[in-house]
């Protein structure tokens, strides 16, 4: 089969190689004038993990297995922790999967796709102002996807209100990562290989002109990493409004979608590159006859794909809302904090 994937993002590398991996002529365009990471560091789950490993990526040395990763509160007390995660600087997490997914199919930059029309047989499209014809073609174009606003142009995607400060910096923080909650922010502080940390600060409906100022009494690791984090050069120090599509849309006929294309979620959980990552293994091992290859992909994604979703949205409102039932959760599980606020 000739497959088109459209977005060289995480979750478009992955499926590039496994779809190639797998037997198929695979190209991926990529609108970008090069395959880039925007973003400081990344989260990976062991799912994730096992999965790119078994599909011949070689990520040794680039990820750093923490300890735990644990929600802790204004005095440093834990609430509660997952484990098993590994810890990435993304531009070199993307670097990897590109040189592994270029390795055995296509990339394309420079090469926006658009007019994706499903024909029946083949679908047609314009890659970088040109005509082509593929069997299939995959929309890993994130959460403004072209390819999904051809197939369902009625998706809707949702302010969440919230807005994540972040980059890396210069620190040893450790083998464990934390997440600071106290009820006016929330504070992560990831170690990295190398010596170096991945900071991010996510508050809720700041100002539009709103500086990374010290909003609240931080315990001193969390305060010294905000401290590094506000002085990163403008370049180095991300913003990023956090957004969501407001329900899971899988494409139409030929045409599937994958990754954040698909079902962009608040990265309250940071799982939205791992449910990538599982759409790529499920898509790639269900590629067979076109006919019925959404109903089985969309069959085994669904479920758990749309309860991450949910979970991560309930997660944000209970970390940030401040109506009555989020404030009472947070005072219940020691998670309000009394924050100070500090200027400067
Ligand atoms: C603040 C924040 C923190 C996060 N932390 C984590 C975490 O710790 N762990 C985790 O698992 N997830 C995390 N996520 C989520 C994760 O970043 C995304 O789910 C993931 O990057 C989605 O990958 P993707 O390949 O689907 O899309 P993207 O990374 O958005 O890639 C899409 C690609 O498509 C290209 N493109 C777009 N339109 C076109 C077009 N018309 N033609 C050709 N190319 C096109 C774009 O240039 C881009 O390269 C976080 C998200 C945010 C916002």
């Amino acid at each position: 089969m000739k497959i088109l994937i459209v977005g060289a993002g995480i979750g478009g590398l992955t499926v590039a190689r496994m779809a190639a991996v797998a037997g198929h002529e695979v190209v991926v365009a990529e609108k970008a004038p090069r395959v880039r990471a925007d973003g400081a560091g990344i989260l990976l789950d062991g799912a994730a993990l096992t999965l790119l490993a078994s599909a011949g990526f070689g990520l040794e040395g680039l990820g750093r297995p923490l300890t735990a990763m644990s929600i802790t509160t204004s005095t440093a007390a834990t609430r509660g922790a997952v484990r098993g995660r590994s810890s990435f600087a993304r531009e070199e997490l993307v670097a990897a999967l590109a040189r592994d997914a270029e390795a055995v199919a296509h990339v394309r930059v420079a090469s926006p796709v658009r007019d994706v029309v499903d024909e029946g047989d083949r679908v047609r499209c314009t890659v970088a102002g040109r005509a082509m014809r593929a069997d299939l073609v995959v929309g890993a174009d994130g959460l403004l996807s072209t390819v999904r606003a051809a197939v369902d142009p009625v998706a809707r995607v949702r302010e969440s209100g919230q807005v994540c400060w972040r980059g890396i910096v210069e620190m040893d923080a450790g083998s464990a990562g934390t997440e600071l909650w106290n009820g006016v922010e929330r504070v992560g502080v990831v170690p990295l290989l190398g010596g170096r940390t991945y900071v991010y600060v996510v508050r809720s409906h700041p100002a539009p002109d709103e500086q990374l100022v010290e909003r609240s009494a931080l315990p001193a690791r969390e305060r010294e990493a905000l401290s590094l984090l506000r002085r990163l050069p403008e370049d180095r120090l991300l913003r990023h409004e956090l957004r969501e599509l407001t329900r899971p849309s899988w494409g139409r006929g030929r045409i599937l979608l994958l990754g954040d294309a698909a079902h962009a979620l608040t990265p309250n959980l940071g799982l939205g590159a791992a449910l990538a990552v599982g759409d790529a293994a499920v898509l790639a091992g269900a590629l067979g006859d076109p006919s019925t290859l959404l109903r089985r992909y969309r069959g085994r994604r669904h479920s758990v794909v749309r309860a991450t979703q949910l979970l991560s949205r309930k997660l944000g409102f209970l970390a940030h809302d401040q109506g009555a039932v989020a404030r009472l959760v947070r005072a219940a599980a020691g998670l309000s904090g009394r924050p100070a606020v500090v200027t400067g």
